[in-house]
Parts: C-alpha cells; sequence; structure tokens
C-alpha cells in the first residue's frame, strides 16, 4: 500500500464511520465495507441506492444494508451456498472413498491371515523346522502391523472429514438463516422485517406498518391444494411487491401474512395506498392448473398503524394487527382504521 493510499483509506474511514453513526448502522465489517465504498464514491448504482433508502427512511434499515451488501459488494447469498454445497459434496465423496480404501485393505488383510493359516497348518503337515514356524509369525505379525496402521490413518481421515462435514453443515445452516429474503415468495423474510422494524422504531423515523392477512385462505388450500395455496401467496406477494414506490418495503410476515413498511407517511396516505392494494388484489384471478379454473374471490383484509412517539416496535405490530382483525370482524375484505 503506498502512502497515498493510505492516506485515502484512511480518509475514506473517518468519513464511513461518522455516516454509519448516523444512520443507526451497525458495526460489521459488511457495513464497514458498504459505507466505505459509499464514501469512495466507486459504485455509482450503489450511491444512488443508498441515497433512495436514506432519502426515504431517514436511517439505513438493516435489510437494505444488506441487500445493498450482497448486491454490489459480496458475492451473492446464493453463491456462498453453492460454494458450501459443493464443498460438502467433495467431502462427502473423499470419505466414500476412505471408506472403500478401508474395505479394500481388510479383505487384502484377511486373504494374507488366511495365506498364513495355510502356512500354519503346514506346520503339522509336514513337520516344519521352528525356523520356518518363526518365518511365518514374523510375517503375520509384520502384516498385521501394516494394515492396523493404514486402517488407523483412515480412521483419522474418516473423522477429520466428519468434522468437517459438520462445520460446513453449520455453516450453511447459517448463511440460509442469514439469508433476507423469502423462498416461496422473494419478499424479504421475517428476520428481515424484525431487524428493520426494530432499528426503525429505536431511530424514531416517522413511518406507517400495514399488515395484511389473506381472508379465508384456509378455504383455497381445502378447496384446490396446499400447491394452489402457495400459488395464491406468491400471486399475491408480486402484486404487493409491485404496489412498493417511494421506499415502501414489503415482507412475508407469515404463513399467509404480509408485512409492508411505508416510510415518511402520514397514516392518510399509508391507508390510501393499503386500500389501492386491497382493490388490486380484489381484482386478481388465478387458473388451477388441474382443473382449468379461473379462481378469483381473492381478497385480503389490512390494518394500518402510524408509529407513535417512542413507541417500541411490539407495540406498533401490535396495534396493526388489532386493526388487521378489527377489518376481518367487519366482514374482511377492508382496511382499517376507516
Ligand atoms: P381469515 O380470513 O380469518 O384469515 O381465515 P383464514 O382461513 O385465512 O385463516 P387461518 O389463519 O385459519 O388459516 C390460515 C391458513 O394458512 C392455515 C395454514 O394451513 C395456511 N398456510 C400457512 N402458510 C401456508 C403456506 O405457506 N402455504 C399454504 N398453502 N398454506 C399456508
Ligand atoms: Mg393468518
Ligand atoms: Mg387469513
Amino acid at each position: 500500500m503506498t502512502d497515498d493510499d493510505f492516506k485515502k483509506s484512511t480518509a475514506n474511514l473517518k468519513k464511513a464511520v461518522p455516516l454509519m453513526m448516523k444512520h443507526h448502522v451497525a458495526a460489521t465489517p459488511a457495513n464497514y465495507a458498504l459505507w466505505y465504498t459509499y464514501v469512495d464514491n466507486v459504485v455509482p448504482q450503489l450511491n444512488r441506492e443508498l441515497d433512495d433508502v436514506i432519502e426515504n427512511y431517514g436511517i439505513c434499515p438493516p435489510a437494505a444494508g444488506e441487500q445493498l451488501y450482497n448486491t454490489h459488494i459480496a458475492s451473492r447469498t446464493e453463491t456462498d451456498m453453492h460454494d458450501l454445497r459443493a464443498n460438502i459434496e467433495i467431502l462427502v465423496n473423499e470419505v466414500a472413498h476412505s471408506m472403500s480404501d478401508t474395505l479394500t485393505d481388510t479383505s487384502q488383510f484377511s486373504q494374507m491371515i488366511d495365506k498364513s493359516f495355510e502356512n500354519l497348518e503346514r506346520v503339522d503337515d509336514e513337520s516344519m523346522s521352528l525356523d520356518e514356524v518363526m518365518k511365518v509369525i514374523r510375517q503375520l505379525v509384520v502384516e498385521s502391523r501394516e494394515i492396523r496402521h493404514s486402517t488407523r490413518f483412515l480412521n483419522n481421515q474418516l473423522e477429520n472429514a466428519t468434522k468437517e462435514i459438520h462445520q460446513l453443515k453449520s455453516q450453511l445452516a447459517e448463511v440460509q438463516q442469514d439469508a433476507l429474503f423469502d423462498s416461496l415468495t422473494s419478499l424479504y423474510n421475517r428476520r428481515a422485517f424484525d431487524s428493520d422494524i426494530n432499528t426503525l422504531c429505536r431511530s424514531e423515523q416517522k413511518m406507517c406498518l400495514v399488515l395484511a392477512d389473506i381472508d379465508h385462505f384456509k378455504a383455497f388450500n381445502d378447496t384446490y391444494g396446499h400447491l394452489f395455496g402457495d400459488t395464491v401467496i406468491k400471486s399475491i406477494a408480486r402484486r404487493i411487491q409491485l404496489s412498493c414506490r417511494e421506499g415502501i418495503h414489503a415482507y412475508r410476515f407469515g404463513g399467509e401474512e404480509f408485512a409492508l413498511i411505508v416510510p415518511n407517511k402520514s397514516l392518510r396516505v399509508a391507508r390510501q395506498y393499503a386500500e389501492s392494494l386491497r382493490r388490486a388484489i380484489e381484482k386478481l384471478s388465478i387458473r388451477d392448473r388441474r382443473t382449468a379454473e379461473q379462481v378469483g374471490n381473492i381478497t385480503i383484509s389490512l390494518g394500518v398503524a402510524e408509529i407513535e412517539p417512542g413507541e417500541s416496535a411490539e407495540s406498533l405490530i401490535e396495534r396493526a394487527d388489532k386493526l388487521l382483525y378489527e377489518a376481518k370482524d367487519l366482514g374482511r375484505n377492508r382496511v382499517m382504521p376507516l
């Protein structure tokens, strides 16, 4: 590293750290890399996207930061998982080879023993001399030592490989757990929601929370099957994703429930947004592949709550949830509060 490089990186770090603090960004290596790249101004697309996030949210919600890091800085999470999977496969193959090596050696060993016993039998038959008997025994000892040595070696290999597989498996689980997105809908997942809503509430940003739940969803499962139910969830998620503008983030909150964070808007505006989403979903019609039937009448109920000063995430979620259940009680396919 030249002096200039060093000066530049120190200067960048001095700019990045205060920005991270200002925007409530946790001090993780990934975040340092993200904000370092941001102040370094070398990836214009990253700067534009991060500027948008900050304009909408005032801070950088963790999920958005993580996604920007994945897109612009790290190779994507999928690539990591792919590598891990490939590594596990290689290890499993190695173990399988070790096992068959051991088996081959063992069968060689039993052949050797058979031969030695044959030799020993000759002791009686052919009245071998003591020297000849000792020769047969010594050979047996040497061969058994060799085989023991190689078995121990293979056992060690096997043990190491097993340990490594264990490690890789837990790493894989971590990466999967760390992933930001829900696999069925590709929306942000519940983990991303929890960390975003908590960070946003702590930073006292102006925002509204919308909770949405599919009406009589169980009936779709019961009538058309679970797979069709999944299709309904996916279609609604796609429609929700399409409706996300002005920094709105959509999450799969639970099985057939969704959450939307609407930054920087009053309750009135967020309610209007929820109402337009409700109308868009009402128009959905999905074809059931099995019966070729067009299935309509797909509706959602929504509850909208605006954060109050100092309010916790739990309390905000609880209020939105309560309004959602009022919407259900009043007959579904509606937004509460009125
Ligand atoms: P309500 O209008 O009161 O919300 O009625 P509902 O039938 O939608 O409500 P309920 O909570 O009784 O049923 C939700 C069902 O969603 C139960 C569960 O089996 C199903 N479900 C949850 N997650 C999934 C999923 O990922 N795929 C499918 N196909 N079904 C799911
Ligand atoms: Mg539900
Ligand atoms: Mg439901």
